[in-house]
């Protein structure tokens, strides 16, 4: 069996992402959008560290007035961080 880590890492020192969660800091192209954009979340579990059940169900995910849901980021345009050395760090907007 080959094992390609090698090839992975260096991949890695180029991948741009379009948000910051704000829970574990983590890159994101899809996730939680909080109030429109304060506030963003990779996963539910990251969410859920920070609000609770009832605050989460009161947020509305995904209801069409809601100004919290879940979206994904794919044009170069929303690209606003890159992993750097295993550092996210703001690129800024394009
Ligand atoms: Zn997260």
């Amino acid at each position: 069996m080959e094992i390609f880590i090698n090839l992975n890492l260096n991949d890695m020192k180029e991948l741009k992402f379009a948000r910051q969660c704000t829970n574990c800091g983590d890159g994101m192209n899809d996730g939680i959008v909080i109030n429109g954009g304060e506030e963003y979340y990779c996963t539910h579990l990251c969410l859920s560290q920070n609000y609770n059940d009832k605050q989460i169900n009161n947020m509305d995910i995904g209801d069409d007035n809601s100004d919290s849901y879940y979206t994904e980021w794919d044009s170069d345009s929303d690209m606003e961080y890159m992993l750097i050395d295993g550092k996210l760090k703001y690129i800024g907007e394009d």
